[in-house]
């Protein structure tokens, strides 16, 4: 089982729209993946087809409660993934966990007791380094970093890679970037070609050669409570991410190392 973290403390990055396509197309390509929303907006939790004013538990009642998982999860028919669905209970969280020892450890711990064999798990982070973040950061092998090609794109990247680089020093020493991906990609922008340049030049191997262009198609999924291939299949968006899918399995299978940090 390998877990995946999408993260990037900036917000509308394209994080959830992600997380979301990649694990519907993974899931597409016959593989059995769980998407663990931890964001209280609960926007993966809908845009795979679940409503989040209609569950039963989530992952609140995983991480505070500790609730085991396999009566957190719940099928999303639409687009063949497990889910563990949030809502904005998770935002009282991090103020109930403030005291509890290990609290970092908490998803961690949930998901070392799965009994599905899930190939891949991916995690959805809220759009800041909060304890739930760090909670992803922890259970998981490696991070996937979505990212914008504007022009304060790389600033708050250097804060997310140094902690990054301390869970793998401490808790977690599996933790690896496990590449960068550019989202909305516009190639018309030349700030976008400059932005481009300066993380292969910084990132090198790290940055996914797939890039997932601006599609409407993207944004509109969601409000069907669709991943973009199950809404319209041959939009760009949906091949972006068939394709995001192809090249994530593509390093796995021929090795290519998320890097040290
Ligand atoms: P984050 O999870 O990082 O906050 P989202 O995935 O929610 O970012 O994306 C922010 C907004 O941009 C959402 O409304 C989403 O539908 C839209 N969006 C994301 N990716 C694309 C894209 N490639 N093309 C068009 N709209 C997108
Ligand atoms: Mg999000």
């Amino acid at each position: 089982m390998k877990i995946l973290a999408v993260a990037n403390q900036k917000g509308g990055v394209g994080k959830t729209t992600t997380s979301v396509n990649l694990a519907a197309s993974l899931a597409a390509m016959g593989r059995d993946i769980l998407l663990v929303d931890l964001d209280p907006q609960g926007n993966a939790t809908m845009s795979a087809g679940i409503d989040k004013h209609d569950i039963e538990r989530s992952s609140y009642d995983l991480l505070v409660d500790r609730v085991p998982l396999n009566k957190v999860v719940v099928h999303a028919d639409t687009s063949g993934i497990d889910v563990v669905p949030a809502n904005s209970d998770l935002t009282a969280a991090e103020v109930q966990l403030i005291t509890v020892e290990g609290k970092e450890r908490r998803l961690r711990e949930a998901l070392a007791t799965c009994s599905k064999p899930y190939d891949i798990v991916i995690i959805d982070c809220p759009p800041s380094l909060n304890m739930l973040t760090l909670n992803a950061l922890v259970a998981a092998d490696s991070v996937l970093i979505t990212m914008q090609c504007e022009y304060f794109a790389l600033e708050g990247l250097s804060a997310l890679l140094d902690t990054v680089h301390q869970v793998s020093e401490s808790v977690n020493p599996r933790l690896r970037v496990e590449g960068l991906v550019r989202t909305m990609y516009d190639p018309r922008n030349s700030l976008t070609n400059e932005v481009s340049a300066q993380l292969h030049e910084h990132f090198g191997d790290l940055v996914y050669r797939t890039v997932i262009p601006r599609n409407v198609r993207l944004a509109e999924a969601p409000s069907h409570g669709l991943p973009a291939m199950h809404y319209d299949r041959y939009s760009r968006g949906s091949r972006a991410y068939m394709a995001l899918a192809g090249e994530f399995t593509k390093r796995q299978q021929i090795g290519v190392q998320p890097q040290e940090n």
